[in-house]
């Protein structure tokens, strides 16, 4: 239920965090304490998944590791980490993007993750702005991969179209752009 007492607990909401400016957090990890209600949000994707067709799952870092491993297990498909910068050998990067707490320098995929035409399930906690989703499917399609979409739990649906008085990026101004 998006607004009832058990989605309120799951997702925190916080002001100011991590830091001023920055108008509310979700703090979403109230899951992770959650046992049926992790496995819940794992078997909604496994079920949608089966159906739809996957060769891999990617899952960003970091919240995308704690959602993606059980989905590809589930689905006996590989996993395949997309981090930052600097912790991986022989990765690509895509390029700096926007995200909702400003420019970000970009994800790295290691190159041999992704084969040509492979179908990429893209896993996150949390879509804002899209910026780091974006920045996802970049790297999948450099490799020469298809991206069958990008999965959250969470939509921060102010991100779609905010006012102009916000300051905010906007989701929608970022993929026009
Ligand atoms: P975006 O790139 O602006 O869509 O921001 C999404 C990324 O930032 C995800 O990797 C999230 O984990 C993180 N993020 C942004 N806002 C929040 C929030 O309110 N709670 C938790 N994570 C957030």
């Amino acid at each position: 239920e998006q607004d009832g007492e058990e989605a309120r607990e799951i997702a925190k909401y916080l002001p100011y965090f991590p830091f001023k400016g920055i108008p509310r957090f979700y703090d979403i990890g109230g899951f992770l304490e959650k046992p049926e209600v992790f496995q819940h949000i794992v078997d909604i994707f496994v079920k949608r998944y089966e159906e739809i067709g996957i060769d891999s799952v990617a899952g960003l870092d970091a919240r995308g590791f704690i959602l993606g491993p059980p989905i590809a297990l589930a689905l006996k498909k590989p996993f395949i980490m997309m981090r930052k910068q600097g912790k991986m050998p022989n990765s690509i990067s895509s390029q700096e993007y926007d995200t909702e707490y400003g420019k970000r320098s970009g994800l790295t995929v290691q190159r041999d993750k992704v084969k040509k035409g492979d179908r990429v399930l893209i896993i996150d906690d949390l879509v804002a702005t899209g910026g780091t989703l974006s920045s996802a499917v970049n790297l999948v399609h450099m490799l020469g991969g298809t991206v069958v979409e990008c999965a959250c739990v969470v939509e921060l649906k102010m991100f779609i179209d905010p006012s102009e008085e916000s300051g905010l990026p906007s989701r929608t101004k970022l993929f026009k752009s």
